[in-house]
């Protein structure tokens, strides 16, 4: 899967023609696995544009409740509106927001129970990737952050180097998939009925450095930020996702 993260960016003008440039650009069969979470209030124009095709339509968070909660918006409200799926825990939400392991658990439970796929953002800060814990800091945000009242059928997983967002270094692609592999073992054990999710690579992604990641067999995708909000640039990296996963 292919998912673009628009964060606070793009207006009614500039998405449309975005939309119209990406789908003019990609076969049809394309659509399946790509997925696009603009801004909360331009959910509903990108998902009436999408509406007779299989792009998937997502948001970038929600709160674990409704009624009294200003500014935000509930699991149950996103589910109403035909939201397929939601980030939950990127790196900008645990930062600037103070977003713990146990609200994002909660998140998860709640976006689950009003049927959207959770995408759990996981990632190690600069410090933590030059001391060596990485895999200790994915593991413990693994493990805090899966509900323990839910058998989970599916989890999708997004590792994104805290690092790497927006900063044009990544790691080194075969890096990335030793990590993905640990991922996986790490969900695998951590529940009850032991799925293997799905791992997405994200972190300053684009159309020149794509195909190292997408050559690597436990890469199952991206979460693109910066280089999503180029149509052209976005299509190609879901071009070459298809050629080199063979779909
Ligand atoms: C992100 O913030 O999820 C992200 C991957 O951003 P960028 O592609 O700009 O590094």
């Amino acid at each position: 899967m292919i998912v673009a993260n628009w964060k606070a960016n793009g207006d009614i003008k500039k998405n449309y023609l975005w939309c119209e440039t990406f789908q003019n650009l990609l076969d049809k069969s394309s659509f399946n696995y790509v997925g696009i979470s603009p801004s909360h209030i331009h959910f509903h124009q990108l998902n009436t544009f999408f509406k007779e095709t299989n792009v998937m339509i997502g948001m970038q968070d929600i709160y674990i409740e409704g009624g009294a909660i200003t500014g935000s918006i509930s699991a149950e409200m996103a589910s109403a509106d035909g939201c397929s799926f939601c980030l939950v825990g990127h790196s900008e939400r645990r930062e600037i927001f103070n977003e713990d392991g146990n609200l994002i658990s909660k998140k998860i439970s709640s976006l689950l129970k009003n049927n959207i796929k959770p995408i759990l953002c996981i990632g190690e800060s600069f410090e933590e990737h030059k001391a060596g814990n990485t895999r200790d800091k994915l593991k413990s945000q693994i493990i805090e952050s899966i509900p323990k009242s839910y058998v989970l059928n599916e989890l999708i997983i997004a590792y994104e180097p805290i690092w790497a967002i927006g900063s044009g270094r990544t790691p080194e692609a075969e890096e990335v998939n030793s990590i993905h592999e640990f991922i996986k073992d790490v969900v695998q054990s951590a529940t009850a009925n032991n799925i293997v999710p799905k791992v997405l690579y994200g972190g300053s992604v684009n159309d020149i450095n794509a195909s190292d990641f997408f050559d690597e067999d436990s890469i199952d995708g991206a979460l693109v930020g910066g280089a999503s909000l180029d149509a052209n640039i976005f299509a190609n990296i879901v071009n070459i996702y298809k050629r080199l996963k063979k779909i």
